[in-house]
């Protein structure tokens, strides 16, 4: 059996998603940093109070977990978001393809 690999435009969808979802990422940490350094100040986690902090920290969270369930393999639609953590994983654990282009440099 040969490797598969995905073709070039297959590729481009999944790097478009990997980019989508560490920038989100890394928007979602510096939000939640920013939270809870100024959540007392913005009276939301006053006390014994911390439902709206809660309400946040969900609202924050949801499209980390709505893009994870977004992810999947180009070549057999299995979902393939839950392997990946900041990146696509190598391989698709379904079919075997590799989850980049055959000529990527990387
Ligand atoms: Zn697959």
């Amino acid at each position: 059996m040969s490797a598969r690999y995905l073709s070039s435009e297959q590729d481009a969808k999944l790097r478009r998603w990997e980019r989508w979802n560490r920038n989100y990422f890394v928007f979602a940490f510096f939000a939640l940093i920013l939270v809870l350094v100024f959540s007392s100040q913005l009276g939301i986690s006053s006390g014994e109070d911390w439902g709206g902090l809660g309400v946040l920290l969900v609202v924050l969270v949801i499209p980390i977990i709505v893009l994870q369930l977004r992810l999947s393999c180009p070549a057999c639609g299995t979902k393939i978001g839950w392997q990946a953590k900041l990146m696509a994983p190598d391989q698709c654990k379904s079919c075997g393809v590799f989850l980049r282009s055959k000529n990527s440099s990387s």
